[in-house]
């Protein structure tokens, strides 16, 4: 079912609870019908918070002098990947800020050698990097890419994400790529921007579709104390999308209804609203979490946004306290590398 834009709208702007309720079900029962019951685990290990941008909602933004930076080491990289497979988790998701000291060779070799010690998915989580680099990494072994695309309002783009000097930004230029050099490509929005609309946000869900992407993230926009959309006023007017909850919730479901076979995490951004959001978020539409599997000493120091850390997931337990809670919902752990279904082979 394609819902059309005028019918998207409708939704995001929905009060009534009863219709609200209608929406997560919807949302639910067609994960169900495409997906099943499994949540699959991605293990997320953030290896880097050096980074050359300056987008101004990002706490990792070069410039900020008072931020501790790091650079993960290959046999601490490989650590944390036994670590997941010793969980069973399928993937391992390496993210990190812009960060042009992880050159191509370094980066092919951990990927190389976390395929023959571990034989888990990987994903990666860069930012934009050049097209050689890309295809490198993806002869080399990694699966999947996720490069969110923030939001479709260019204008708004480029006033959170300025291009680096003498650059263009062009992310969906870099989605179709990694879409032609055969990774499962992910992609995904904040909710709440500063300046965004409804209409740009209908826009988003829309494009989900349309670019035919294999995994979405939908997070709630989390002010940094430390950034200039942190410390600035949000404003309120009534165009201005809120960055709550319930509206991500929405965005969450509706992309599920648009997309009904593709990846959609319960993200960590979206878990720091209350103790029960993440599995909110489990119940109108994902089908994927990723726990989080940073050293401790560098837990702290990736700080794209507050309170990102999870006291619990710094405990070796989390990973059977997420999967007992899996469980009590009635749902299953997600086996092998949870591949969006037209990918398994
Ligand atoms: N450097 C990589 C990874 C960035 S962190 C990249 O740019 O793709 C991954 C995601 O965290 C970003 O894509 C963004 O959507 C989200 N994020 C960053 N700062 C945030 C904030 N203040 N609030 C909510 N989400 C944020």
């Amino acid at each position: 079912m394609q819902l059309a834009k005028n019918d998207i709208l409708a939704r995001l702007v929905e009060t009534d609870p009863a219709r609200l309720e209608e929406l997560w079900l919807a949302a639910d029962s067609l994960r169900r019908q495409y997906l099943g019951d499994a949540i699959h685990l991605r293990g997320l290990v953030e290896i880097s918070n050096i980074c050359v941008r300056s987008c101004a909602y990002c706490g990792l933004r070069t410039g900020r002098s008072d931020l501790k930076r790091y650079r993960m080491t290959l046999p601490e990289i490989l650590e944390a990947a036994r670590r997941i497979a010793s969980h069973s988790f399928g993937t391992i998701v390496l993210q990190s800020g812009e960060d042009q000291g992880i050159t191509q060779s370094w980066l092919a070799q951990v990927i190389a050698r976390i395929k023959t010690e571990t034989g888990l998915a990987i994903t990666l989580s860069l930012g934009e990097r050049s097209h050689s680099d890309l295809e490198g990494w993806r002869i080399a072994g990694a699966d999947r890419y996720l490069l969110r695309f923030e939001t479709s309002d260019r204008t708004l783009f480029g006033c959170i994400h300025p291009p680096r000097p003498g650059q263009t930004s062009d992310r969906f230029k870099t989605l179709e790529w990694l879409g032609q050099m055969g990774y499962e490509v992910g992609t995904g929005i904040m909710v709440g921007i500063p300046g965004q609309t409804y209409t740009s946000l209908a826009d988003d869900i829309g494009l989900f579709r349309d670019l035919d992407v294999d995994m979405v993230g939908i997070g709630p926009f989390l002010p940094h104390p430390a950034t200039p959309l942190g410390s600035a006023h949000h404003p309120s007017g009534p165009d201005q999308v809120p960055n709550s909850e319930t509206m991500t919730l929405k965005v969450l479901a509706l992309t599920r209804l648009n997309c009904p076979t593709i990846n959609i995490p319960s993200t960590t951004a979206l878990a720091t609203i209350s103790d029960v959001s993440r599995e909110h978020g489990l119940k109108a539409g994902a089908n994927v979490i990723m726990p989080n599997f940073t050293p401790r000493q560098y837990r702290l120091l990736y700080d794209i946004y507050p309170s990102k850390t999870d006291v619990d997931e710094n405990d070796e337990l989390f990973p059977d306290v997420i999967k007992a809670r899996i469980h009590s919902m009635g749902r299953t752990v997600g086996q092998g590398p949870g591949r969006r279904p037209r990918h398994r082979s």
